[in-house]
């Protein structure tokens, strides 16, 4: 099966400069924008293509993969731009952003807006998936973005999306089922779910929901050729969510060690 390697490798620094940015002289940066219906993700690159800096924010601004709360969500982009300067005591130039595939006609706009009114000159404007794909670098497979409020399926083919579809069942209907099996408000059950030292406790709890999440992967990948599927999106950080899927679809099922930083980077690289 394909090797991972350069994925794991870009995700692992990546996670590291988010904590402790590497301060240094490129004569250029590219920053990567992921606005995200739960969370938001700037990731920086080097001139050579290297991550040296990073931040994520969760937020409302964006809803379903739309922008609901623009001036909220210039304010958020802007200050996240902000810190990441004063760590790096560089201005951040140029970025990239992305969109969930389908939806150019109505919001990328103002997802274009919004990078540009938050002090970014924009430099390409591409789908989230296309963008995964630069980091996870699949010829022909699945890539399944299980966010917050949907999942994204894109089929690849010789390295290019040929298919895609968006469902809306993501980790907002993880963190109902854990409100209602618990008994606990909803913002509570959505930090409870997060808390990596739960999920053992919580597969169990969850697996109805994982299944019907792959019945919705076999469902859309029916009549393609489907070898691998690449797990991407916040809510693959539930420990062990890749070994259901994997069971279910039967079919080889990868995620990396932090699913959650896949787009930001490859939407990066694409800048
Ligand atoms: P969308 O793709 O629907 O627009 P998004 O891009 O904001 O949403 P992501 O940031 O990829 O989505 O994922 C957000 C989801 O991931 C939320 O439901 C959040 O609860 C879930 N999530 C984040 N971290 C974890 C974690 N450690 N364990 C389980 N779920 C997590």
């Amino acid at each position: 099966k394909l090797s991972y390697e350069y994925c794991e490798q870009l995700v692992s620094d990546f996670e590291n400069v988010v904590k402790h940015p590497i301060v240094g002289k490129s004569s250029v940066y590219y920053t990567g924008v992921d606005l995200g219906t739960a969370c938001v993700v700037l990731a920086v690159l080097d001139e050579n293509y290297k991550p040296v800096a990073g931040a994520y924010r969760y937020s409302d601004v964006v809803r379903d993969g739309m922008v609901v709360d623009y001036i909220g969500a210039i304010k958020i982009v802007r200050e996240m731009k902000q810190q990441i300067e004063e760590k790096l005591g560089t201005e951040l130039i140029y970025a990239a952003a992305a969109i969930p595939p389908g939806t150019d006609a109505l919001d990328g706009g103002a997802v274009k807006n919004v990078v540009q009114a938050a002090g970014f000159e924009l430099t390409n404007l591409l789908d989230e998936p296309t963008a995964a794909n630069k980091v996870l670098k699949i010829k022909d497979g699945a890539v399944v973005d299980i966010g917050g409020g949907t999942t994204g399926i894109s089929i690849l083919k010789d390295g290019k999306v040929v298919h895609v579809v968006d469902e809306p069942t993501g980790g907002t209907h993880f963190s109902l089922v854990v409100s209602g099996a618990y008994n606990m408000p909803f913002n509570e059950a959505e930090l409870y779910k997060r808390n990596p030292e739960n999920h053992k406790e919580l597969l169990p709890v969850l697996k109805p929901v994982i299944e019907k999440i792959a019945s919705i992967i076999n469902y859309n990948i029916k009549g393609y050729d489907v070898e691998q599927i690449s797990l991407v999106g916040g809510t693959c950080c539930l420990t062990d969510i890749e070994k259901i899927i994997d069971k279910q679809t039967g079919i080889f099922t990868h995620k990396p060690k932090n699913p959650m930083f896949v787009t930001p980077l490859g939407i990066a690289l694409s800048c």
